[in-house]
């Protein structure tokens, strides 16, 4: 296998000397979620899938393995399921928030016990889940010395593009990335009575094309390169093993911290989830 990136790939030998020249570990961060008729579930997990492997190719470093479960259904993402799916059945990978940061908080563990100097974590679903992301990798760093960045993809490029769920934004990229993902013939099967409904498909859907979703991961990848800015050659870093303890410690701090959440709440902007919603009781959390 020629361009080795991810981890799971690598010999030892392999790894060492791949770090050694370029001492940064990407974590790709999907989920399976409804993007319509038109369009596969693993949208969000290809793109971040595809931004960490072609930056290690380009710039340099190691892809961990993709974590395609992602933060969904609590604080703000009630309010637009509500509207975006109704009462239809979700077939989604999503998780609560306390569960995917404490998880976070191993992953980054495991980053550090690894040597890598700088950890770049991509989220191809967005929405705010990003910043908490960022609080957890901000306490995080109270014990580590890892720089660590954390965007969701629209953070990427957003001085030129504005991201959507399933519409021009996200199905040009997937028409340049995937464009076997992609079946446009079904735009209109939300309005069959035996579909599932919209689904979650953005409106402006069939304005997308591969050429605009070209320049959205191009550009994307320019903001990683300025990221990254320098080769970390010779910048393993020898680390002894961060204990369970510790990480137990910083995520006690995270939680005490949980009315900073961005996915526990709901934004001003969004309506009140129904009462007769399905999705009214995943508004709060309670921790
Ligand atoms: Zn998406």
């Amino acid at each position: 296998m020629q361009n080795k990136t991810r981890w799971a790939d690598l010999f030892p030998d392999e790894f060492l000397k791949k770090q050694s020249e370029q001492s940064i570990i990407y974590l790709p961060l999907g989920i399976c979620e409804p993007h319509g008729h038109i369009s596969t579930f693993g949208l969000d997990t290809y793109k971040a899938d595809y931004l960490c492997d072609e930056s290690s190719r380009r710039f340099g470093g190691i892809v961990a393995p993709t974590l395609a479960y992602q933060i969904h259904e609590a604080g703000y993402h009630a309010p637009w399921l509500s509207e975006v799916l109704g009462e239809k059945p979700t077939y989604m990978t999503g998780m609560p928030p306390h569960v995917m940061l404490h998880f976070f908080m191993y992953q980054l563990r495991t980053f550090h016990n690894a040597g890598f100097k700088t950890a770049i974590v991509i989220s191809g679903h967005s929405g705010g889940n990003q910043n908490d992301f960022r609080l957890a990798a901000s306490i995080f760093g109270q014990v580590s010395d890892m720089k660590i960045f954390a965007f969701s993809d629209p953070e990427l490029v957003e001085s030129h593009y504005e991201g959507d769920h399933a519409g021009k934004y996200e199905i040009s990229q997937s028409l340049y990335l995937r464009p076997e993902t992609v079946n446009l013939n079904a735009i209109n099967r939300m309005n069959d009575a035996d579909s599932l409904g919209r689904f979650a498909q953005g409106e402006d859907a069939l304005e997308a094309t591969a050429e605009m979703g070209k320049d959205i991961i191009e550009k994307s990848l320019s903001f990683i390169e300025n990221l990254i800015a320098e080769k970390h050659e010779n910048q393993v870093i020898a680390r002894k093993p961060m204990t369970y303890q510790v990480v137990e410690e910083l995520y006690a701090q995270l939680l005490i911290r949980k009315n900073e959440w961005v996915t526990l709440q709901k934004y001003d902007f969004q309506n009140e989830t129904p009462a007769e919603s399905q999705w009214k009781s995943f508004e709060r959390v309670i921790l």
